[in-house]
């Protein structure tokens, strides 16, 4: 124990990128098997983790766009893998993924953001889908979506924001619904939905920094809820909702760093929940995603917000290109 507390581990970035790459072959392992339906996501969480540690050009990018518009609905949504329903979820994936890879111009935009617009409700709530299950983390993934697409201006977004401020709680977190418990990935989808509108003036930030930082238990890594085990996952929901609220600084970012140095498959690559357990790519991806909110060297910066790295972001939101991005 005391050995592996003052060990500092090095990141196997190489081993990690390779690691990414062999899960996107392979189709046909258990893990590709439970991922079908997810598949979207895993483009997502694969492609950009690549991206933060400079291996991009590893993958043949005509291949992933062609996939990706085989993906789309008439609807104008994105299912999560071809002949799969469309979902908000994944159709925030492929427009990261098309960001990314600065191929959003692929895209009938307007198409795409009147499927997203066109599942707000009058309370202004989103539901995921046409079946109309409605949680803050649909919100997230419609208001980020509409951004990347410069079209937030489609959306009601003061009832957008009234909406998910009304699921905060007593104790400065955010649910999924209103009266629904804290939770640290919903209080990312939450904090980063009024940070993409310039709301973050709704967030108590004492309070909700209070919660976050109590996430860190003695291992150095964080848990998404009181009484539950560290997750490598969590330092990105919380990392990620501390760096939006300015109060990063209360938690102990070295211990977290060897937290997540410390999940790593050192011999085969790939970065698990917890030390010692079995490896994926979500877990990949949010251990690096952290690393780079971290700081960590080698590792390109992500923007807390959009999930996304910083270059990108500051391409498609700051960069204004055409007559699309005046508004
Ligand atoms: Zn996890």
């Amino acid at each position: 124990m005391a050995a592996r507390e003052s060990m500092e581990e090095a990141l196997v970035a190489e081993k990690h990128a390779q690691y990414v790459l062999s899960v996107e072959k392979k189709k046909d392992d258990l893990e590709s098997m439970v991922m079908e339906h997810l598949r979207m996501n895993g483009a997502y969480w694969g492609l950009t983790t690549l991206d933060l540690l400079h291996r991009i050009d590893a993958v043949d990018r005509d291949q992933v766009i062609s996939w990706i518009l085989a993906c789309q609905h008439e609807s104008g949504g994105f299912g999560g893998n071809i002949d799969h329903d469309a979902h908000l979820l994944y159709t925030l994936s492929a427009v990261q993924v098309l960001a990314l890879l600065d191929k959003l111009d692929v895209l009938d935009v307007e198409k795409v953001s009147n499927y997203v617009a066109g599942l707000q409700n009058d309370d202004g709530s989103f539901s995921g889908d046409e079946w109309g299950e409605i949680d803050t983390r649909f919100s997230y993934c419609a208001i980020c979506c509409l951004a990347l697409l410069h079209r937030l201006n489609k959306i009601d977004v003061r009832k957008a924001v009234s909406y998910v401020v009304s699921c905060k709680n007593l104790d400065g977190g955010f649910g999924c619904v209103p009266g629904a418990e804290s939770h640290a990935g919903q209080i990312f989808c939450c904090v980063g939905a009024l940070a993409i509108t310039g709301s973050l003036h709704h967030v108590d930030k004492d309070l909700l920094g209070w919660w976050l930082c109590e996430r860190q238990v003695k291992s150095g890594g964080l848990n998404g809820r009181p009484e539950k085990l560290p997750d490598v996952c969590y330092s990105w929901w919380v990392l990620s909702s501390l760096i939006m609220i300015d109060r990063v600084h209360w938690i102990d970012k070295n211990k977290l760093a060897n937290f997540i140095l410390d999940c790593q498959d050192k011999d085969n690559g790939g970065i698990s929940d917890r030390p010692d357990d079995a490896v994926d790519v979500f877990h990949t991806y949010f251990g690096i995603a952290g690393l780079s909110l971290l700081e960590y060297p080698g590792v390109k910066p992500i923007d807390p917000a959009y999930a996304l790295p910083v270059e990108t972001v500051n391409r498609i939101i700051l960069g204004s290109r055409g007559p699309s991005s005046s508004n």
